[in-house]
């Protein structure tokens, strides 16, 4: 047997209720703060990747699906392990950034790294990404963060801390680098095999690591929010003041440096307790060199990504939703006629009905009107057939009535509608 690909999953049609409303309340929400949906391919050039995320991160080092086109360059592609990167790339080529007064964007869909399958973490995952381009104040950042907060609020996830931190810039953060590498020097040798490569290769990774016994040592390490350029300082500042001004409660963590190389100043994650060892639900922060980096103007930016597979698990089971208002149940060999332009006419009214198509007997029919959630079943027996009329039973008030043939559309909607 055919099996799905080792850390792919099926999005089975019981479960799909549960992301159509966390996808709703994605578009509904950012709506009202002037985002707008922008789809970009699944597939776009390595060297996109390569140059937006960072060669020395994890994605573009171990987890990006790469293969080679048929074409005569064999051109090098690869499957998007992320948004940010595709959506800049389409701001530059369509000069999104010289029509759009306020180029505030967001896409939804599958994103593909080749991580260790795990509850949590797959290979195609979906996220929601949400950018702001051009803002330079600290108050976009502190939207980003309310969009971001108030999504997951919206959806029902009621659980989580904000976690905050700046990176700082162009400016100051080389400094800090250098200064984090000497003093790794001495240390690097009693560290993990991947902190001993980082501490040289990207030093800000080894305060990412998460093995045990390396945790003293970078607990000793030099930390960046001592070595913030004023300008940092003040916008890490006015972020902070902002957050307390809506009441947007945050922990502080000098440690979260995110996985892609490309942020500036701030960057923050969104936790949940509940979700144990893959407890990022969100993360994201500002990238003011990217759209330079990429290749376009001198354009800040500021956005997050969110990971649906883990929204989608935090969130309470909604009770299952019936499939049909209504349920034809057909027994007169000749009324099949009547219930093909019954479905029609009750469809064009809007109502959601379905029949049975194998001639089962009336018990067996209405067993079925039942797991399907059907409020109505509407009969047709040889007696109904001969006088023209259903007899429509009312599933939760346990009552029924007959309604002429002409009337059915219009009886039910009023029912379903009322
Ligand atoms: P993690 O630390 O869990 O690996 P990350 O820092 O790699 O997360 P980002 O690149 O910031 O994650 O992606 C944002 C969000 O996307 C994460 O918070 C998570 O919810 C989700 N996500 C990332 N990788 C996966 C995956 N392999 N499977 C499912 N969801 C994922
Ligand atoms: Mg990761």
């Amino acid at each position: 047997m055919i099996r799905a690909i080792k850390g792919t999953r099926d999005i089975l049609p019981d479960e799909v209720g549960a992301w159509h409303r966390v996808e709703k309340a994605a578009r509904e929400l950012l709506a009202r703060y002037g985002y707008r949906e922008i789809r970009t391919p699944v597939f776009e050039q390595t060297q996109l990747f390569a140059r937006g995320i960072g060669a020395d991160t994890d994605i573009v080092a171990k987890e990006m699906y790469t293969f080679e086109d048929r074409d005569e360059e064999r051109s090098s592609l690869t499957l998007r392990p992320e948004a940010t990167a595709g959506i800049v790339r389409a701001v530059i080529e369509h000069h999104l950034f010289q029509t759009d007064p306020a180029l505030k964007v967001y896409a939804l869909g599958p994103m593909f790294r080749r991580e260790r399958p795990q509850k949590g973490r797959y290979r195609q995952f979906h996220q929601v990404d949400v950018e702001a381009f051009g803002m330079e104040g600290p108050s976009i950042d502190v939207e980003i963060i309310q969009v971001a907060l108030g999504y997951l609020r919206v959806c029902g996830l009621t659980e989580s801390q904000l976690i905050l931190n700046s990176v700082g810039d162009a400016k100051c953060r080389p400094a800090y680098v250098e200064t984090l590498r000497r003093a790794l020097r001495p240390v690097a040798s009693r560290m993990c095999a991947d902190c001993q490569r980082r501490a040289e290769t990207n030093p800000l990774r080894v305060l990412d690591c998460k093995v045990p016994e390396d945790q003293p040592i970078i607990e000793g390490l030099p930390r960046i929010s001592d070595h913030l350029c004023p300008e940092c300082r003040d916008h890490f500042a006015e972020v902070k003041r902002e957050l307390d001004l809506l009441e947007i409660p945050y922990r502080l963590d000098h440690r979260l440096v995110r996985g892609l190389d490309y942020y500036t100043r701030t960057t923050f994650e969104v936790t949940s307790g509940a979700l144990g060892a893959q407890n990022s639900v969100l993360g994201g922060g500002r990238y003011d060199g990217l759209v330079r980096d990429l290749g376009g103007p001198e354009l800040s930016g500021t956005g997050f990504a969110l990971g649906l597979e883990r929204l989608v698990m935090l969130l309470p089971a909604a009770a299952g939703e019936g499939r049909c208002d209504a349920f034809l149940a057909v027994l007169a060999t000749g009324a099949l006629d009547r219930a093909l332009l019954a479905e029609r006419d009750l469809r064009e009214a809007g109502v959601r009905v379905m029949m049975d198509h194998d001639g089962r007997g009336l018990k067996s029919q209405m067993k079925k009107a039942d797991k399907l959630g059907a409020r109505f079943v509407a009969i047709m027996g040889e007696d109904e057939l001969a006088s023209d009329v259903w007899t429509v039973r009312d599933m939760t008030a346990s009552t029924q009535e007959r309604v002429s043939d002409v009337k059915l559309a219009e009886y039910l909607e009023g029912k379903v509608r009322g």
